[in-house]
């Protein structure tokens, strides 16, 4: 089939690959011509592991192109995916300035029938404003039908998830759309399941908002843990043995963060409010994960006082492993309250220090190695369980005058921490503090 996809960031990108590798020809445009460019090249302009090779595959199969020239892109698409932005306003509801202009290029552009089909996450009704939006500027006289197709992919394996997701939702009231999009996808071999359009763009803000609560629980529970002496680590495989608790999503740390959790949690507040709800629930789930991010700041003046002047090592700036993102990472919420006390921050990630530059510019010095961001630092704080620091050699830290290591991912071992002798706190675990030996002591 023939299919054009505009907007290529994680999803867009992910999405039109995933296509193409499907057997599907597929067009990526974007308005971003350096973006594009890079694309044309299977450079991919996102770290996202095997992305680039299953772009280069495909654009050398004569199945995967890009573009800044919608007209192009549209040229005999059966089906159009809308793939931008929907970022957070100030007042936490979806801005939808962009999905709405690419409605309105495609009414202007398009001159044969078509499905459009959204994946960018939108409040529920927003698909019924694109159709009239689509209605009232079509140029032509062509048969466009709107569905939602919400995406469900997890940056960071989001390759993996587009080949092997749990379920893919189409929500429309067409039966003739829900046949084409249901053959679209039939190669990915993924339970599809199809609802009205309502229903499918609620399914995403609830999955979403389900999956920030149990993220919000297990730190709570983690916080009560750490008072009473039991470990949330244990607690939350005996949880997740209950078939229906489930394993995935409590494991306890700094919070959530990343371009999704936060602005979609936000967003159905704002959506139930404009029906006159008070999504209580949610509010407390968004309020616990604001105070969780603050966890290890506060631990961290606890034990070293003022920071003033003091050298504070960072590991992992990313929201999470596996990933360039960096959007609402707890890391800068964290590295801006330090500079702002005076703190000289040494930060180090393997991959997202790109992205963090162009954020935090240069309140901090980026370091290319473990080691050089440690050495010397009055404390390290852990925000990213990437693999390269858990499996750091422990005794690393020894560079350290006295090891204090907070760390908001639970990366290491408590007992293996405590034999090194290092003052380490962890989430929802027993805290191990430095032990003088007795005849220092006495000096
Ligand atoms: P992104 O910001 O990474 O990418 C958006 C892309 O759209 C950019 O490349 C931008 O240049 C392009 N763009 C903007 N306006 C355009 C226009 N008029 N024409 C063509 N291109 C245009 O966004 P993302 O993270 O891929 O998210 C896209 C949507 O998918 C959002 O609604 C998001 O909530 C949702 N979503 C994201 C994820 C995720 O993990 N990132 C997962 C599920 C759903």
């Amino acid at each position: 089939m023939k299919v054009a996809v505009v907007g290529t960031g994680y999803v867009g990108l992910v999405t039109g690959v995933a296509l193409s590798e499907i057997g599907h020809h597929v067009t990526c445009i974007d308005i971003d011509e350096a973006k594009v460019k890079k694309m044309r090249k299977g450079v991919s302009p996102i770290f996202e592991p095997s992305l680039s090779n299953f772009m280069k595959k495909n654009i050398q199969a004569g199945r995967l192109y890009f573009t800044t020239d919608y007209e192009d892109g549209f040229k005999e698409a059966q089906v159009i995916y809308i793939a931008v932005g929907t970022p957070e306003n100030e007042d936490g509801s979806a801005n939808l300035q962009y999905v709405e202009q690419v409605a309105t290029t495609i009414a202007l552009t398009a001159k044969q029938d078509t499905i459009v089909v959204t994946k960018s996450t939108v409040p529920v009704g927003t698909n019924d404003r694109l159709r009239q939006i689509i209605d009232h500027n079509k140029l032509y006289h062509i048969n466009i039908e709107v569905v939602s197709n919400p995406e469900f992919l997890r940056e960071g394996s989001a390759i993996f998830d587009s080949f092997h997701g749990d379920r893919i939702v189409i929500g429309t009231n067409s039966e003739r759309a829900a046949n084409i999009l249901a053959e679209v996808n039939r190669p990915f071999n993924i339970p599809i399941y199809i609802t009205d359009i309502r229903s499918a763009e609620m399914i995403k803000y609830a999955s979403n908002a389900f999956l920030a609560t149990k993220i919000s629980f297990i730190n709570e529970i983690a916080n009560i843990c750490e008072r009473v002496g039991a470990d949330v680590e244990k607690v939350a495989v005996g949880m997740g043995l209950d078939k229906r608790i489930g394993p995935g999503f409590l494991k306890a740390g700094i919070g959530y963060g990343g371009s999704c959790f936060p602005k979609d949690t936000k967003a159905l507040i704002q959506i139930a409010g404009n029906v006159k709800y008070d999504f209580e629930l949610l509010k407390g789930v968004v309020n616990v994960n604001k105070k969780q991010q603050r966890i290890l700041l506060d631990k961290l003046y606890e034990k070293i006082g003022n920071v003033t002047g003091k050298k504070i090592a960072i590991l992992g700036l990313a929201f999470k492993p596996n990933t360039d993102d960096m959007r609402e990472a707890p890391s800068i919420q964290i590295i801006n309250e330090l500079v702002k006390s005076g703190a000289i921050v040494y930060a180090y990630d393997p991959i997202a220090m790109g992205n963090a530059k162009n954020i935090l510019g240069d309140t901090l010095v980026y370091m290319e190695d473990i080691g050089e961001a440690i050495e010397n630092a009055a404390a390290v704080l852990i925000l990213t369980e990437w693999d390269e620091i858990k499996n750091v050699d422990l005794t690393i830290f020894h560079s350290m005058d006295t090891p204090i290591i907070l760390d908001g991912r639970n990366c290491f071992n408590v007992n293996d921490m405590e034999k090194h002798n290092f003052d380490y706190f962890s989430i929802g675990r027993k805290e191990t503090k430095t032990t003088v030996p007795a005849a220092l002591e006495s000096w």
